[in-house]
């Protein structure tokens, strides 16, 4: 399986080529050159696999070569069995045809495990082989980070330096995140926002006094092989619903677009998906370029869901790329005016091939906290903002009524306690596995918002 770029100039790459890379050096993201394709058959004959098992049969042909059937199951197994339930993903039922697919099982209670315990153990195998390093440079909202620093904590050839704007992410997520030590993990708080960190972690990619002494990786879902393993619990929820005989839609609380585009993927390979319903907060840039075209960013707007608080949603350029014909030079064009006007409109490929498989809706402060109530009283479930954000948009869609709606539960309700409990009056605990977080010290550096205070630090920093 080869990898092209978005932008149409940067090499082809193999799996392990994408995955070290992060970043395509046009500024670009690596997608694959074509789609596998699953038949009907093959994809029935999934049902009833174990969770690893079956993330490595659909993970297999976007590794290519560069894992061994044996190797690649081996790492499932190994990245899995730290989840704290046997299904990995469950599905629980709200109503008759409303579910929840609960991807906070893993050591940080967010759904980044899912693809970040993976992630880790890719690095780990295909840095072995070269006997290379690799430096991390991230931006977080507050579940990649904690995510991800889990993930490489203590391991040799990998560094992480994870930047999160100050006072904006919940204090469980920077917990989650500031009381790691290990000499591998750097923590810096940013005055800013997290579209702020995450410009600077793109410039730092393309900074050669950087990249002339160190080779940065990205954990953010930029990284391919964080989508890939996304696209397992699409397939999983399906096939317990009747899939792939029967159609089912997911409502995808959405940041950066990372998740709701494994849906596309999952869908593009051969899992027969109605539709993908891409919720958004009040920080909607992708609800008003779903909806008219209309792509330009707003002033960030902190919320209860402070994950969803972002203007620019990097992976919606894979989309583009993908349902627009295709032609990386002419998208790179397309994104350069974007970036230079933080505004632009849409072509009508690209309007029309979004179309046919997405839906947005966008859900206020009061919408969210409404959804939560409802899952709570009617429902016995207590769920996080962001899910609620997802469970809003999930009941206001129109689909034929025998198409069952999952909405990807993508945080454990107890990362944002406060939000949670002002909305439904239940304060929710943390369960037991992440320990005595709020007893550990904490550790990270604070620094301004400005590109050469971050640089100098992680040149100062890094080993
Ligand atoms: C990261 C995150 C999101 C947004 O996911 P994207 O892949 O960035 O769209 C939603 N909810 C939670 C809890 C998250 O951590």
């Amino acid at each position: 399986m080869q990898y092209v770029s978005t932008r149409g100039s940067a090499p082809t790459l193999d799996f392990a080529g994408v995955t070290l890379a992060g970043l395509a050096n046009d500024g670009g993201l690596y997608v694959p050159a074509e789609w596998p394709q699953f038949s009907r058959d093959e994809i029935a004959s999934m049902r009833g696999l174990p969770y690893a098992e079956l993330a490595a049969r659909v993970m297999q042909p976007f590794v290519g070569d560069c894992l061994t059937p044996e190797s690649l199951r081996g790492l499932t197994a190994k990245a899995y069995g730290r989840f704290a339930h046997a299904a990995v993903t469950p599905l629980t039922q709200l109503d008759e045809r409303q579910w929840l697919l609960e991807l906070f099982h893993g050591p940080t209670l967010a759904f980044k495990d899912v693809a970040l315990q993976m992630l880790g153990l890719l690095f780990e195998e295909f840095l072995a082989r070269e006997d290379g390093t690799l430096t991390i440079v991230g931006a977080t909202s507050g579940d990649t980070g904690s995510a991800a620093i889990d993930a490489v904590a203590g391991l040799d050839r990998v560094e992480i330096f994870m930047l999160h704007p100050k006072g904006r992410v919940s204090d469980v997520q920077r917990r989650q995140m500031t009381t790691v030590r290990a000499p591998n993990v750097h923590n810096i708080a940013i005055d800013g926002s997290f579209d702020d960190a995450q410009a600077m972690v793109k410039r730092i990619f393309a900074d050669r006094d950087v990249t002339a002494k160190h080779r940065i990786g990205a954990v953010n879902s930029i990284n391919w092989a964080r989508l890939m393993a996304q696209v397992v619990y699409y397939f999983a929820a399906s096939l317990q619903l009747g899939g792939p005989e029967r159609e089912v839609a997911f409502s995808v609380p959405t940041g950066n677009f990372g998740d709701v585009f494994a849906g596309h993927v999952a869908e593009r390979i051969g899992l027969p998906i109605k539709r993908l319903i891409v919720a958004t907060n009040t920080n909607d840039i992708l609800y008003r370029a779903l909806s008219n075209g209309d792509y330009s960013t707003g002033t960030v707007t902190p919320t209860a869901a402070p994950s969803m608080d972002i203007q620019v949603s990097s992976n919606f350029e894979r989309l583009l790329f993908d349902v627009g014909g295709r032609d990386g030079i002419a998208l790179a064009e397309q994104m350069r005016g974007f970036e230079a006007s933080k505004a632009m409109q849409l072509t009508n490929a690209q309007r029309d091939g979004a179309a046919a498989l997405f839906t947005s809706m966008r859900a206020d402060e009061d919408d969210m906290a409404r959804a939560m109530r409802w899952a709570c009283e009617d429902c016995a479930e207590i769920v996080d903002p962001h899910t609620a954000i997802g469970l809003h948009a999930a009941r206001a869609v129109e689909l034929p009524h025998d198409v069952p709606v999952v909405t990807l539960a993508t945080a454990h309700p107890a990362k944002f306690p406060d939000a949670v409990e002002r909305s439904t009056g239940t304060r929710p605990s943390l369960p037991a596995r992440v320990g005595d977080l709020f007893a550990r010290e904490e550790a990270y550096t604070e620094l301004p918002g400005t590109y050469e205070a971050v640089r100098d630090h992680i040149l100062g920093h890094a080993a």
